[in-house]
């Protein structure tokens, strides 16, 4: 089968590779449609997981099960099904422990284009199928469900670490296509301002429709002195951190109140440390709290976030603003969020109805 891979860092390109071999709680997937994510460049063009050489990229997708191990209880050949990008293994101690995406090992719930080839093949691979695997409502689009792969349940799970309460301030650091999802979060949670940090218009206009009240531009100097001029000095309840780099930390604690709570679900792709700025961390006695998660993942969540959409709170489409149509067109749409232009929030690669 053909696959569009990372060959060593700094570059990628379409390979061949057998089908994957299906083990008996596990199933194979034929893509009905795909997407790129900023992960996906971090990890080829930063370097950012290590070297991977032939390692067939994407964690983003829905598809159509092709074949189905013989302890598969729950699907069947020909169902639509989702998957999220994460897929632990449930039986594992960390699973146990309430961290899935640690399942045996620290984020090793990441398989796809990680520990094993992603969904950007012709097939693919998904272990614990009945765990991992969830139905495709009629009334969602593949594109759509695409969104709930990795977007709608990241940009969630930083409103969930940063534990966002009704009437709470909520600052936004980064509104790219999981920020925006962190804005519609926290919206549905019962914040009442949400003041996002980011510049591109396509994402500030998607933003207002997910719920955003305020924004300030990382480029017109420091974060943290903005958002004390928004907030009359009061600062923010609580900050999810969807963008920056390990830079950010320190604005982010100054911009937060006593007993705050910062949840972070950015790939910090490089950097050594993250700084904490001490005095406005009241010198180590503030209770302001740092989170960083990388999404759980499983077939429960990934029903109950498509419930969203399928209800109509929650409505995807505002985050695809590039559509290609075929297999092989997951290349451009790669290199196109790779140069990340001014009106892209999300590409989208449908490969069949
Ligand atoms: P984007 O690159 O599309 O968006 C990044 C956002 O951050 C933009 O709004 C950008 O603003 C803003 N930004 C850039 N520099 C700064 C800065 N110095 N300070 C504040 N904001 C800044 O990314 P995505 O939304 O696709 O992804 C966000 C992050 O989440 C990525 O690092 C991605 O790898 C990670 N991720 C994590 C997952 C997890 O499970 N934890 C899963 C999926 C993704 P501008 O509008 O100016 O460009
Ligand atoms: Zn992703």
């Amino acid at each position: 089968m053909k696959g569009f891979a990372m060959l060593g860092i700094g570059k990628a390109g379409w390979i061949e590779k057998e089908r994957p071999v299906c083990g008996p709680l596990d199933a194979i997937v034929k893509p009905l449609a795909l997407s790129p994510c900023t992960s996906d460049i971090h990890t080829v063009w930063e370097g950012a997981l290590g070297d991977r050489h032939n390692m067939i990229l994407g964690h983003e997708g829905c598809g159509v099960v092709a074949e189905v191990g013989s302890l598969v209880k729950d699907f069947k050949v020909g169902d639509r099904v989702m998957v999220a990008a994460i897929t632990p293994d449930w039986s594992s101690l960390e699973a146990q422990a309430g961290y899935p995406m640690h399942s045996t090992g620290m984020l090793a719930g990441w398989k796809f284009s990680n520990f094993k080839d992603g969904v950007f093949g012709e097939y693919f691979h998904v272990n614990d199928a009945d765990a991992n695997l969830a139905f495709l409502p009629d009334s969602i689009s593949p594109e759509e469900a695409c969104m709930l792969s990795d977007m709608v349940p990241t940009g969630f799970h930083g409103v969930e670490l940063a534990d966002v309460q009704f009437g709470d301030t909520v600052l936004v650091n980064g509104i790219g296509p999981v920020g925006l999802m962190s804005v519609a979060g926290a919206n549905l949670r019962g914040a009442s301002r949400i003041i996002c940090v980011g510049t591109r218009p396509a994402c500030r206009e998607a933003a207002k429709k997910y719920g955003a009240t305020d924004f300030i531009s990382y480029k017109e100097g420091p974060i943290d002195q903005q958002v004390m001029e928004l907030t009359k000095g009061a600062g923010v309840d609580k900050v999810v951190v969807a963008g920056g780099g390990v830079e950010s930390f320190e604005a982010m604690i100054k911009a937060l109140k006593p007993g705050g709570k910062i949840g972070n679900v950015n790939y910090l792709g490089s950097g050594d440390f993250v700084t904490i700025p001490r005095v406005e961390w009241g010198c180590g006695m503030g209770h302001k709290q740092i989170v960083g998660g990388l999404m759980p993942g499983g077939r429960l969540r990934l029903q109950k976030l498509a419930s969203l959409v399928e209800c109509g709170k929650l409505n995807v489409k505002h985050l695809i603003t590039h559509r290609f149509e075929g297999f092989e067109k997951v290349e451009d749409a790669l290199m196109l969020m790779k140069d990340k232009p001014a009106d892209l929030i999300k590409p989208v690669v449908k490969i069949s109805d």
